[in-house]
């Protein structure tokens, strides 16, 4: 008995290939230099003190998301905004506004759950990033790589600061070079970057007859999935990442 057609695997991949962007796919590691009592990354720690229980927002491997990024590989994929054809996934929890639906290439090996995915193309971060400037040293760190061109730098007495003579932004980093706001002074950047995107609700493997046909992963925005971890607890981090990894699959 037939149900209809079947799947094409062929229009299903040329349609990747021909309609798909080119992206850098990452798996992620938990950091071993500051979660070292983690109980989801750590199978234990005889005595966790304060220092190593709360996560170290200056750790020098992770730059305190508590991951590291790995074994970059350029993958194609088709990327989809959540909206009326997809929402369903915000219907059932699994997705929120803002939110992204990627479908690599029939061919990429599995994704999994907080890998990273990076978009070629720059966009403009919306509000901007707002930064303490540092003491003793040029650089301040931006959330995502530039592409070195700015929209917008104030700081928080309405000083403006331009591109090119008062500071330059080379990948994740924003450097002073010429007038720059005194140490311990808030600023507002406003730049281009390449977009990140973090996996949660890990893989939705669409299955059709027994056959795998296409791996589909939500994506949420580095900076949200990571807002809060300037406080975050090791407790508190397992909650959060439960929360954003152990939903139902679909
Ligand atoms: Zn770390």
């Amino acid at each position: 008995m037939s149900l209809g057609a079947d799947w094409s695997f062929d229009l299903l991949e040329s349609l990747i290939q021909d309609r798909g962007d080119l992206v850098v796919w990452e798996t992620a590691v938990a950091c071993p230099t500051c979660r070292r009592d983690d109980a989801l990354a750590a199978l234990s720690e005889e005595t966790p003190t304060e220092a190593t229980r709360i996560q170290k927002v200056n750790c020098e491997s992770c730059y305190g998301t508590g991951f590291l990024y790995r074994n970059a590989t350029v993958v194609k994929g088709l990327l989809t905004q959540i909206n009326a054809g997809n929402r369903q996934l915000i219907d059932l929890g699994i997705a929120a506004p803002g939110d992204c639906v990627f479908s690599p290439s029939l061919y990429a090996a599995e994704i999994h759950d907080m890998d990273k995915i990076t978009l070629a193309v720059p966009d403009v971060l919306n509000e901007g990033q707002i930064i303490q400037r540092k003491a003793g040293q040029d650089t301040d760190r931006l959330w995502y790589a530039g592409d070195g061109s700015a929209v917008w730098c104030e700081d928080e007495n309405q000083q403006v600061y331009d591109v090119g003579s008062d500071y330059v932004i080379e990948d994740n980093n924003l450097r002073w070079v010429g007038r720059r706001p005194n140490p311990g002074t808030f600023y507002v950047i406003k730049y281009y970057y390449f977009p990140e995107w973090i996996v949660y609700a890990s893989p939705l493997v669409r299955v059709d007859r027994g056959r795998d046909l296409q791996q589909r992963v939500v994506l949420r925005k580095k900076h949200v999935v990571f807002m809060n971890n300037e406080t975050t607890t090791s407790a508190q981090r397992q909650l959060e990442q439960l929360e954003l990894t152990g939903r139902i699959k679909l």
